[in-house]
């Protein structure tokens, strides 16, 4: 990709519009994240290592928040966040089970956003509670808006004669809470109507497929001003899923960057190094943190382990203060 033959008017940005950006205080009761403390467990290897992007059962992951830090310590991370899909109710057992074995935890959630190029656009957002605020509220909205379009997919594959009730989609998810299409790609697995998830997607419930059913979704500046109303920070997630490359990629993330965002996830669990490293000149392109996860989901994704992604995953430790550094100040 040889982009940069037209690079933008934004450029570098060194004149301090992201931080004079009008934030408001942060809101009491957001915090830091919980750093393991002196005089706690001890840690038993030297954890240089984190992980700021992970799924539980809270929404399409496999694993409980408990046991997803569990999974962090023992790839030696130091420091976790986990990211469910439009919600925070992880974050207080996850927290609980950070603070018993002694690693930092970061609270925070991912958002499926309004698409901006031909793939789909996610948001992951740091710092922020399950506290009624403006983000938390907003995610309220979109749950229930989830929850019917999980039904009208239920109808659409009625319809088309495939043998998946919602009863079994929500008996497979655990509970109607969080459901999710990986949910509904097992339930096709099970009644072999797909060979595997993937396949699920690409014959019934990917965008443009027959049992696709759109669900509300926000723009990524609409996050990236809830977030900073909460306290927190936004992140592009996985940047190359927006299905786009060189200077279209480049003016998106100079048009978020403006908006507000405080980083883009370079070090993405599926990426190449080249790819790595091509968002790292993103970030520092636009003045954005380049932070990384795995996109752990558990069974969806047996690729993709905490802490280690693929096997090559290493998020410096050092991502996280910088991405602290770009909460509003209050
Ligand atoms: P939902 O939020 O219910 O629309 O589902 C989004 C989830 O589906 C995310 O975890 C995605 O990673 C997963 N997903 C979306 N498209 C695909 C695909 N083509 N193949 C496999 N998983 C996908
Ligand atoms: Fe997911
Ligand atoms: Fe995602
Ligand atoms: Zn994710």
């Amino acid at each position: 990709m040889s982009g940069g033959t037209r690079r933008t008017q934004r450029g570098r940005r060194g004149d301090g519009v992201r931080t004079a950006s009008p934030g408001r205080p942060r809101p009491t009761g957001t915090s830091r994240p919980d750093r393991a403390r002196p005089g706690g467990p001890t840690p038993v290897t030297s954890r240089r290592v984190i992980d700021l992007h992970t799924h539980s059962t809270v929404s399409d992951g496999s694993d409980d928040p408990g046991r997803v830090v569990e999974l962090a310590v023992e790839a030696g991370c130091s420091a976790l966040a986990l990211t469910d899909h439009d919600s925070l109710a992880g974050i207080g057992p996850a927290r609980r089970r950070a603070a018993e074995l002694g690693i930092t935890f970061v609270p925070g959630c991912e958002v499926s956003c309004r698409p901006v190029g031909p793939g789909g656009m996610h948001v992951l957002v740091y710092f922020v509670e399950q506290d009624g605020g403006p983000l938390d509220e907003e995610l309220g909205r979109l749950r229930q808006d989830r929850r019917r379009r999980n039904l009208a997919l239920a109808d659409r594959l009625a319809a088309l004669g495939i043998p998946v009730t919602y009863d079994r989609v929500t008996a497979i998810a655990g509970g109607e809470e969080g459901i999710g299409r990986p949910h509904f790609a097992v339930a096709l697995v099970e009644a072999g109507a797909a060979e595997s998830i993937d396949d699920a997607f690409d014959r019934y419930l990917a965008n443009d497929r027959p049992a696709y059913v759109g669900k509300a979704r926000l723009t990524g500046p609409d996050v990236a001003a809830l977030a900073r109303d909460s306290g927190g920070v936004a992140v592009l997630a996985h940047p190359y899923s927006m299905g786009l490359e060189g200077t279209e990629l480049a003016r998106v993330v100079g048009d978020l960057a403006e908006s507000g965002f405080g980083g883009i996830e370079a070090i993405y669990g599926r990426y190449s190094p080249r790819q790595r490293t091509e968002l790292g000149h993103l970030a520092r392109r636009f003045d954005l943190v380049a932070t990384g996860g795995s996109d752990h989901h558990g069974t969806s994704k047996p690729d993709l382990r905490v802490g280690t992604g693929q096997g090559d995953l290493k998020v410096p430790d050092k991502v996280l203060g910088l991405l602290e550094a770009r909460r509003p100040s209050g």
